[in-house]
C-alpha cells in the first residue's frame, strides 16, 4: 500500500529554504556563550516590528503560545465566548479553552475559505468577548469589516496570522488591525525559527504584559539578569508561562526574515506554475486574491470532489505519497474531532462549508526550497494521481 512508485527522494511537504547565513548565525550563537533569550531575540523583535510597520513585537516559542497569551490578556471569565473559524489548526480553538473561554464557531466562506462576516454576526451574544479570525492560506480575512463589527459591539479582534507574515490589506500588514496579531515560525510556515512565534501589539503596556506573562511572570527584562550590566534581581509579578524564544531560534529567524520577500517571490512563481499546469484538471484551484490585498502564498490547495475528479480525497493523498510527494490537509474542520464533539456537542454539518473543504482539500508543497524540477514532479504526480497524465 505504501510502496513507492518513484525512485527519487521523497519530497518533504513544507521543507524550508535554509541558507548558509542561518547556519553561520546558529554556530556564532552557540559560540557566543549566550544561547537563551537575549540580544538576537531582541533583534528579531525589532526587525519584525520594522517589517510589519508595528511598534511593538514580542517573540515567543510558538504561535500557540502567542495565541494563548493573547487570550489570557482578555481576562476571560467562565462562559465568555470567543468566535473563531472551524477551518484552522487545533491550537486556535485550544488557546481560547486554555484561557478559560468557550470557543464558538462561525463557518467560512466557500470561496475565500476565511471566516464569513455574516456567520460571525449571527454568533455574537452578550457573552462574546472577541473574534479570532485566521488569515487562511495567506489570504487576508475580511479584517476591516470584522474590526468594525467588533467595535460596534465593544469586543476585541485577535488575528491568527500563522499563514500571513507578508499579507497586507491596503498598505497595512495583517496583525496590525486587531488588538493582537499572532504569527507562527514553525518549520513549514512562511518563515521559520524551527519553532517560534511573535505577537504584534498596539501599545507598550500590552506588549510588556505579554512579555512578562511569557517569561514566568518575572518583572521586565529579567532575561538580562546574567548580562554585562551586573546581576539584577527579578520579581514575580504574575503566574506566567515558559514561552520565551531563545537566541538559537532567533538566529535562524533573523535571516529568514531578511529573505522573506525573495522567498515570497519564489512561492509566487511556484503558485503560477501550479495554476498554469493544473488549470484543465477536474479539481478546484485557489481563488485569485482580492484587489487591494496581498496574498502570502502559504498554502496552495486543491479541492478534490470525488464525483468530479473520479478519485476520493483520501485516495488522492495516498497516491501522492506513493508517487513520492509529501502533501498536507489544512484542515479537517474542528467539529470533525472527537474532543470538541464531546465537550461542545459540535457536529461537522453545523459548519457545512468548512466541513466540505476539510473533506476535499489537499495542500501541495509550496516553499522557496522547491526548484523547478521538483515543481514539475509535483505537477506530474497530481496529473498521474488524477489519471490525466496523458491529457
Ligand atoms: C501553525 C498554526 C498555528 C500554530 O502555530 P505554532 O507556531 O506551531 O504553535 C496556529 N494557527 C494556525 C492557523 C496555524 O497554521
Amino acid at each position: 500500500m505504501s510502496e513507492r512508485e518513484d525512485s527519487q527522494p521523497f519530497l518533504v511537504f513544507g521543507a524550508p529554504a535554509i541558507e548558509q547565513d542561518e547556519i553561520d548565525e546558529v554556530v556564532a550563537t552557540m559560540r557566543s556563550g549566550w544561547l537563551g533569550t537575549g540580544p538576537r531575540t531582541a533583534q528579531l523583535e525589532k526587525e519584525f516590528a520594522e517589517y510589519t510597520g508595528c511598534e511593538h513585537a514580542v517573540a515567543f516559542n510558538s504561535c500557540t503560545a502567542a495565541l494563548h497569551l493573547s487570550m489570557i490578556a482578555l481576562d476571560l471569565q467562565p462562559g465568555d465566548e470567543v468566535i473563531t473559524t472551524p477551518l484552522t489548526f487545533a491550537s486556535t480553538a485550544n488557546s481560547i479553552i486554555h484561557a478559560g473561554g468557550t470557543p464558538v464557531l462561525a463557518d467560512v466562506d466557500r470561496r475565500t475559505m476565511n471566516i464569513d462576516l455574516e456567520r460571525v454576526r449571527e454568533k455574537i451574544t452578550p457573552r462574546t468577548r472577541a473574534i479570532l479570525p485566521v488569515h487562511f492560506a495567506g489570504r487576508p480575512a475580511d479584517i476591516l469589516a470584522l474590526c468594525d463589527l467588533a467595535d460596534s459591539h465593544g469586543i476585541e479582534v485577535i488575528e491568527d496570522c500563522a499563514h500571513a507574515v507578508e499579507t497586507t490589506v491596503g498598505d497595512r500588514h495583517v496583525g496590525t488591525f486587531g488588538r493582537f496579531g499572532c504569527f507562527s515560525f514553525y518549520v513549514t510556515k512562511n518563515m521559520t525559527t524551527v519553532e517560534g512565534g511573535m505577537i504584534l501589539a498596539r501599545n507598550a503596556d500590552d506588549a510588556g504584559r505579554l512579555k512578562t506573562l511569557g517569561l514566568h511572570g518575572l518583572s521586565r527584562d529579567a532575561w538580562k539578569r546574567f548580562g554585562d550590566e551586573g546581576y539584577k534581581h527579578y520579581y514575580v509579578v504574575g503566574a506566567g508561562f515558559k514561552y520565551n524564544m531563545t537566541d538559537m531560534q532567533a538566529a535562524v529567524g533573523i535571516h529568514q526574515l531578511r529573505r522573506i520577500e525573495p522567498n515570497l517571490e519564489r512561492r509566487n512563481q511556484v503558485w503560477q506554475m501550479y495554476l498554469d499546469a493544473l488549470a484543465d484538471l477536474p479539481v478546484q484551484l485557489p481563488e485569485p486574491e482580492a484587489p487591494g490585498t496581498r496574498h502570502a502564498r502559504h498554502l496552495f490547495t486543491l479541492l478534490i470532489d470525488e464525483d468530479r475528479a473520479g478519485i476520493s480525497r483520501d485516495d488522492f493523498l495516498a497516491a501522492m505519497t506513493r508517487l513520492g510527494i509529501g502533501v498536507g490537509v489544512h484542515y479537517l474542520s474542528l467539529p470533525e474531532h472527537p474532543y470538541y464533539q464531546e465537550r461542545y456537542g459540535w457536529r461537522p454539518e453545523d459548519c457545512p462549508a468548512a466541513m466540505d473543504i476539510g473533506r476535499q482539500t489537499v495542500s501541495l508543497p509550496l516553499t522557496a526550497w522547491l526548484n523547478d524540477d521538483q515543481v514539475q514532479r509535483v505537477i506530474g504526480a497530481v496529473r498521474s494521481a488524477l489519471g490525466n497524465a496523458s491529457r
